[in-house]
């Protein structure tokens, strides 16, 4: 019985959010028992043996050329395989876009459910007890796993991951069968992110602007404050909409989800569905001329004035900071 994580990677790299992933497994194993076993779908390994660091056992590596991209069938096969081989009680992925697509599709195959996007994970009298954001994010739902193995996606930045300084994992070949003569989908591409900047998703500091920024014109003083932060740059569904930013910045209930250490919000009237994508933060900064905008609601920290005057002069004093 064992706890399997999928270890997601990416141009054979390993993603960080399997590393949050594995963290939570290995605070789970200490409680239910493990070990706990990593499952990797790629074309050659991209050193799994570091992930014993992670917390990792035990990797499975399920090899295929086909893998050095994303490939649906090809890895729902090849983990449902693990699932089967290590005899998991949990088995457990990021809800990045590769988890949201995968882990539905594996709890099929085991004809089990599936808890999506949890944001705490807790044993309650010797059962699994998954949290999750419900309702845009208005209320959490508690789940319990009638059927085994239990199957979650983590929402990314909310588990932390663990280290265990020294520590090698077992690297084996996953023997699984998987027909990959007829796909019935094939990725043709990646679209990565421009600029060399880290995914929404993944970064600690996100900064975005809203509405208020008035055009695209303005969102230099947005990307100033996101450069002298390190941050990366987000946008409420409004400026998407209006073709201001690219659809690939948008946080909310139809964009992406981000929890990072720290959020800043520059002109955003924090619309339920944009809390929905956001809500988990660490810190939340929230920079609004209107002191009634529901985002200070959610704020850690409001400053309610001009965005015009409060960003130059915001991203000064942070530049002095970083020298
Ligand atoms: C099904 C559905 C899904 C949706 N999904 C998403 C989603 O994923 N993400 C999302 O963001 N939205 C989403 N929306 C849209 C959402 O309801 C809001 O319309 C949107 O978030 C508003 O964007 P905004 O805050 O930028 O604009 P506004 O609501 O127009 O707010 C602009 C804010 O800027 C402030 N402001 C103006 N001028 C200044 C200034 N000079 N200085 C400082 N502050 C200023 C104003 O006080 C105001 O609070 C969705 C809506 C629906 C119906």
């Amino acid at each position: 019985m064992s706890i399997l994580v999928y270890i997601e990677q990416r141009g054979g790299a390993v993603r960080s959010v399997s590393r949050e992933t594995l963290g939570e497994a290995t605070r789970l194993a200490a409680v239910l028992g493990g070990p706990v076993v990593g499952v990797c779908c790629a074309a050659a390994d991209p050193g799994l043996a570091a992930l014993g660091e992670a917390g990792a056992e035990q990797v499975l590596l399920a090899a295929h050329p086909a893998f050095a991209q994303y490939d649906s069938a090809g890895h729902a096969a090849a983990v449902t395989a693990a699932a089967k081989q290590v005899g998991a009680k949990v088995v457990l992925f990021s809800a990045s876009s590769i988890g949201k697509d995968l882990a539905p599709r594996v709890a099929a195959r085991l004809s089990v459910g599936l808890a999506t996007d949890c944001t705490a994970l807790a044993v309650e009298s010797g059962r699994l007890v998954a949290t999750r954001p419900v309702f845009a994010g208005k209320a959490f739902q508690k789940v319990a796993f009638p059927a085994s193995p239990a199957v979650a996606s983590l929402r990314p930045k909310v588990f932390a991951p663990v280290s265990a300084a020294g520590a090698v994992a077992a690297v084996s070949a996953l023997p699984f069968e998987w027909d990959a003569s007829a796909p019935r989908a094939v990725v043709t591409g990646l679209a990565g992110a421009s600029g060399g900047k880290a995914d929404l998703t993944e970064s600690e500091i996100v900064v975005s602007g809203g509405r208020g920024l008035k055009g695209p014109e303005h969102f230099h003083l947005v990307e100033a404050l996101a450069d002298a932060l390190g941050a990366t740059v987000g946008a409420s569904r409004a400026v998407v909409d209006a073709g201001w930013r690219p659809h690939g910045e948008q946080v909310g209930q139809t964009g992406k989800v981000v929890s990072p250490k720290l959020y800043v919000a520059v002109g955003i009237s924090g619309a339920i569905q944009h809390l929905a994508g956001m809500s988990s933060s660490r810190c939340i900064v929230a920079i609004n001329k209107d002191p009634e905008a529901p985002i200070f609601k959610v704020a850690d920290y409001g400053l309610v004035g001009d965005l015009f005057e409060v960003l130059p002069a915001l991203t000064a004093e942070v530049r002095k900071l970083h020298g």
